[in-house]
């Protein structure tokens, strides 16, 4: 069977391209595995990209927001928050079925070879169907060659309380081998402990958290195992891109947050209306090398801001124990040596009304994709314009650049605050 993208998994993620690809007209096959048992926490910025895909948050299961209580750091700092409870098989579905309205062919199972034909990749799945398209977009997961961080394990269980709990919750907290959440909502709990799988049994792991964490003793006391003891991998993880013609990656494929992050599902969303729109450019003509460089710069720079986030989160356990000096110290190794220097202008693929191009951008430490506009004034033009004359009046330039002045105030205002041009 032959189809413009075939989709080579069906978590948040590959449903998430597909529903894109098939709402601009592409005829797109899905090829869908096993989803992974487990309960997740959406965060606001989740549900906003859910609702930008046409799921009613309502959708997901009926759990409305859990309100979040815990510690942090050796202070106790309380933590407090609120997010979305949703089984990852129901949130999978609501993605999937949307995918589907809009077009998108779903085949159950798994793919087991991939080959080029001519200008096509053609796949075999299990059950021994052939799916053929010019362009392949994977979305299989954390799997494959990688640049990582510290190798973590998550371990989770789902429990049954005897009587339905009156309002649903969750908990984190630190202990000496790692960090716990738990989750509840009616009679079920859901249990996940982030640990290093060594030294010993890590099933034991989660007994050394219910005895060092009263709170989390107690839940499991009121409770029993409904379920397995699942280990899933957990670091973060940035994966080798691909450079195969027609080939893109996305999702936790090509790049996974620490969970710690709480923002895996808004990442996986947010990357895959990335990859959507570059391969909807280069099908209208766009340079596929521009779109990929363009795709793998965002995905790098988040991982970056993701892996230092995570370097601070850890280190401020530090007290608490080795795990998390030894987390901590691992993250710390994995941040981008920054280029401390002065900004500079670069050429790099920038997003112009849902296509890529090639433009001038200011690269700053602290903006490290690059910047192409502020209020529509292109600050490498701006900045090109002051170190040729520092005195040059606002309304010089705006007529320079052929902006009115109040958008090259807005755009030096940038330009100060990033301290490429002095105040
Ligand atoms: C322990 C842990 C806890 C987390 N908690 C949260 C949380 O609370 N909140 C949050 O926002 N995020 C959380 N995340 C992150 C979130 O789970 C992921 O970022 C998100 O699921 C990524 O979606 P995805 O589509 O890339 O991958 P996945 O959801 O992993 O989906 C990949 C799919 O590809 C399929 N597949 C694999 N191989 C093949 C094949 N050969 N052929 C066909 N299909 C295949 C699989 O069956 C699977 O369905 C957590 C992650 C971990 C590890």
């Amino acid at each position: 069977m032959t189809f413009d993208a075939v989709i080579i998994g069906a978590g948040p993620a590959g449903s998430a391209v597909a529903s894109a690809l098939a709402s601009s007209g592409a005829r797109v096959a899905v090829v869908a595995g096993r989803t992974a048992a487990g309960v997740e926490g959406l965060s606001e910025r989740s549900l906003v990209q859910l609702k930008y895909l046409g799921i009613d948050p309502a959708e997901l299961g009926g759990i409305g927001a859990a309100r979040r209580v815990g510690t942090w750091g050796a202070d106790a700092r309380p933590v407090k928050g609120v997010e979305w409870l949703v089984d990852r098989s129901v949130l999978a579905e609501a993605v999937r079925s949307r995918a589907e309205l809009l077009g998108a062919r779903y085949f159950p199972g798994t793919v087991t070879r991939s080959a080029r034909n001519a200008a096509t990749w053609r796949h075999r799945l299990v059950d021994g169907t052939e799916l053929e398209a010019p362009v392949v977009v994977e979305a299989r997961g954390r799997r494959g060659p990688e640049v990582a961080g510290p190798r973590l394990v998550a371990l989770g269980q789902r429990r049954r309380f005897a009587a339905a709990q009156a309002a649903a919750g969750t908990a984190i907290r630190p202990f000496s081998g790692g960090w716990a959440w738990w989750a509840w909502r009616r009679d079920e709990l859901w249990v996940q402990v982030v640990t290093l799988p060594r030294s010993g049994p890590i099933a034991n792991r989660v007994r050394q958290a219910g005895a060092e964490l009263p709170d989390l003793a107690d839940a499991l006391s009121q409770t029993s195992p409904a379920g397995a003891l699942l280990a899933r991998p957990a670091h973060a993880r940035l994966g080798v891109a691909e450079d195969r013609p027609g080939w893109w990656v996305t999702g936790d494929k090509a790049m996974a947050l620490d969970p710690m992050s709480g923002q895996g599902v808004y990442e996986a969303l947010v990357g895959a209306k990335v990859v959507a729109t570059a391969v909807t450019g280069v099908a209208a003509g766009d340079d596929e090398a521009l779109a990929r460089q363009f795709v793998a710069e965002r995905y790098r720079a988040t991982f970056g801001r993701g892996v230092r986030a995570a370097t601070g989160l850890y280190a401020e356990n530090g007290s608490i124990g080795d795990f998390w000096r030894t987390v901590g110290r691992a993250y710390g190794k994995l941040c981008d040596v920054q280029d401390e220097t002065a900004a500079r202008v670069e050429r790099r693929p920038v997003l112009d009304g849902g296509r890529i191009r090639a433009e001038d951008v200011v690269v700053t430490p602290r903006h490290p994709r690059g910047v192409w506009q502020v209020a529509g004034v292109s600050v490498a033009k701006l900045m090109g314009c002051l170190h040729r004359d520092a005195r040059l009046s606002i309304e010089s330039a705006a007529l320079e650049l052929d902006r009115p002045p109040g958008d090259i105030v807005q755009a030096l205002r940038w330009l100060q605050e990033a301290g490429v041009v002095a105040g």
